[in-house]
């Protein structure tokens, strides 16, 4: 099928010439993981040059490597599924199950090999019996060191050991809220500082 500009397109191989940072073409042909989802940007003769979103490089490719994605025809219900993370696209048992649901099988939008990085690494034993002593006792004060909220403990909250997921090292107690809170921030201080001025930014829109 003919690919035209913008196009999301996957990349079977995945070999080609990648672009450096100083926007210069490498001259020597690189391999790149191979079913890389990159959209169309430049077509060129029998050359295309895409942006890989996963890894976040530009690659200039055989046009005849460059397979149109239908976004419509990827997902649980079909037979891709195109991973959040590395962005490739993947037949759909490369991504586990999450649950079944009245419409069949919900799998993650991660594929299994992204999962592997994304996975709390386990906590570290020799850390529970003091993370144990340490814990606040039922009926304490607790002030979470997040949210300020206060609560007592085991009767009005629900706190939790955070864990550095890269290192499995405990790091405090906060209440169960803001410790989801900051894995759904992925313990990203950049991604964190964004949600700040994002924040800011639609404050003074308001002023
Ligand atoms: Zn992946
Ligand atoms: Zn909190």
């Amino acid at each position: 099928m003919a690919i035209s500009q913008g196009d999301w397109v996957y990349c079977e191989n995945g070999t080609g010439w990648l672009f450096g940072l100083d926007g210069r073409l490498g001259d020597q042909e690189l391999k790149f993981r191979d079913h890389s989802v990159g959209r169309v940007e430049k077509i060129e003769g029998r050359f295309v040059d895409l942006w890989l979103i996963g890894p976040n490089e530009k690659w200039r490719v055989p046009r005849t490597e460059a397979k149109r994605v239908k976004v419509d025809e990827v997902g649980d219900q079909f037979s891709h599924k195109i991973c959040n993370i590395c962005h490739r696209r993947l037949t759909v048992d490369k991504f586990s199950v999450n649950q079944i649901n009245s419409k069949g099988r919900v799998r993650r939008p991660s594929c299994k090999r992204c999962r592997i990085d994304i996975d709390r690494r386990p906590k570290k034993p020799s850390q529970a019996k003091r993370i144990a002593q340490q814990r606040p006792k039922k009926g304490d004060l607790f002030i979470c060191p997040i949210c300020l909220k206060r609560s007592i403990v085991d009767v009005t909250a629900n706190i939790v050991a955070d864990h550095d997921h890269h290192t499995g090292n405990f790091r405090a107690f906060m209440c169960g809220s803001c410790n989801t809170g900051l894995g759904r921030f992925k313990d990203d201080k950049v991604v964190i500082t964004n949600a700040k001025r994002y924040l800011e930014q639609h404050d003074s829109l308001d002023l």
